[in-house]
């Protein structure tokens, strides 16, 4: 244990059961630790530096701003957030966006923009949110019940009510919007810490049609699919839907904290002065970081990123070790056939490659431009830790 790691342990607060390598630089897609070792980084810090650890454009991007003001509060107006915002309304049809720093900030403002939606259009008395079992929506107290994942609920009881939490099928969801008074449903297309689950087209395209049947908003959770993860700019994108609202965050700003809600055409007008803010939300060198980043997600990055999300499922899928592999464009899950998801991550992180885990799948996020020459060393040492005895 080197000094940073026994300072950790003695005044962090022991909720993170890290990796025992500490980062000391990185470029791209490679990072070394305090011995100068090298490893391919398939994690882009769970989704977040979308063009690599110091990408070069970013880095001139926000450099650029923290040399004009870093932060002036939302009393003023300011370019980048502006810019921002306009490069997500042109990019997805929807009408405005409320911008805050994380992805649990995101959700929180969807719940009030639906709870609002609905008090303004159907009633003081039609709060409840639904969202589904296995979902994941954040740590504060009110997306940890969005959250449908019993485990992390039992802690922190009570949690902010008017939130239900159902089962994966359509009959299940379209009895709680017949028996309760609902402001919308809450979905994430492609569940992320839930272990890379994809929903099913037919799920996905039923909720949307159960919502608009029952007068609900249709939700989705972009913050970990969101800004070109899986082969489209957000993962809604790869179905036959149209959310009312959206919730974005990690990769949106390449690295510096940012979240954001948009708003469709049903609850554009649903705030108004003083109804919501955030101190921080819409940071200039932030919102500077993510014109960066919004920018270059093109039709044609996003087929490289969907050309090597298939090499990597290609690869993994034939397998005698993997049992299945799941995912959309560079948001990856693989589930072992022999071994555990953290034994088969722990030694690729020893043999050079860091990955993450979702419950029983090894996940992989690796940065959207992430050269091709990585990502084939970066199989064959996945491989050799699948294999591994
Ligand atoms: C990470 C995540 C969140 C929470 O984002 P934070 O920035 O950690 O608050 C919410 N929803 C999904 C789908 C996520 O993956």
């Amino acid at each position: 244990m080197n000094s940073t790691m026994k300072n950790d342990k003695t005044y962090i607060a022991s909720t993170y059961n890290r990796f025992p390598v500490e980062i000391i630089s990185g470029k791209g897609c490679v990072c070394l630790d305090d011995a100068s070792k090298r490893y391919i980084d398939l994690t882009s810090g769970i989704g977040v530096t979308s063009f690599g650890m110091c990408d070069n454009l970013w880095i001139e991007a926000i450099t650029k701003q923290i040399n004009t003001f870093q932060h002036t509060s939302n009393l003023y107006y300011t370019y980048p957030c502006t810019k921002l915002a306009e490069l997500l309304i042109k990019k997805t049809g929807m009408k405005k966006v409320f911008f805050s720093n994380s992805g649990a900030e995101a959700n929180e403002c969807l719940v009030k923009v639906a709870r609002k939606w609905a008090m303004d259009n159907k009633g003081s008395d039609y709060y409840n949110i639904v969202t589904l079992k296995d979902s994941f929506h954040g740590r504060t107290l009110t997306t940890l019940a969005l959250t449908g994942q019993d485990h992390y609920h039992e802690l922190y009881q009570p949690l902010t009510p008017g939130i239900i939490n159902v089962e994966q099928d359509l009959t299940a969801i379209e009895n709680v919007f017949k028996n309760n008074k609902c402001a919308g449903i809450l979905i994430e297309c492609i569940q992320g810490e839930g272990g890379v689950k994809v929903l099913s087209k037919e799920l996905i395209e039923g909720i949307y049609k159960l919502a608009k049947e029952y007068d609900c908003l249709f939700m989705v959770d972009e913050v970990q699919t969101g800004n070109g993860r899986t082969g489209k700019f957000y993962s809604y994108m790869n179905f036959d839907v149209e959310p009312d609202v959206v919730s974005t965050a990690k990769g949106l700003g390449g690295g510096l904290p940012i979240g954001a809600c948009l708003m469709g055409e049903r609850v554009e007008n649903v705030f108004n002065f003083g109804d919501h803010g955030s101190t921080f939300g819409g940071n200039p060198v932030s919102c500077a970081g993510g014109i960066s980043i919004v920018e270059r997600i093109t039709d044609e990055l996003m087929d490289e990123v969907n050309a090597k999300g298939k090499y990597i499922i290609d690869s993994l899928k034939v397998m005698d070790e993997v049992e299945d592999v799941s995912g959309l464009g560079l948001m990856i899950g693989i589930k072992p056939k022999y071994k555990t998801a953290k034994e088969v991550v722990d030694t690729c992180l020893k043999n050079g490659v860091m990955a993450l885990t979702a419950k029983n799948k090894i996940r992989l996020l690796p940065a959207l431009n992430i050269p091709m020459d990585l990502v084939i060393e970066a199989v064959e040492i996945i491989k050799n830790a699948l294999k591994e005895e």
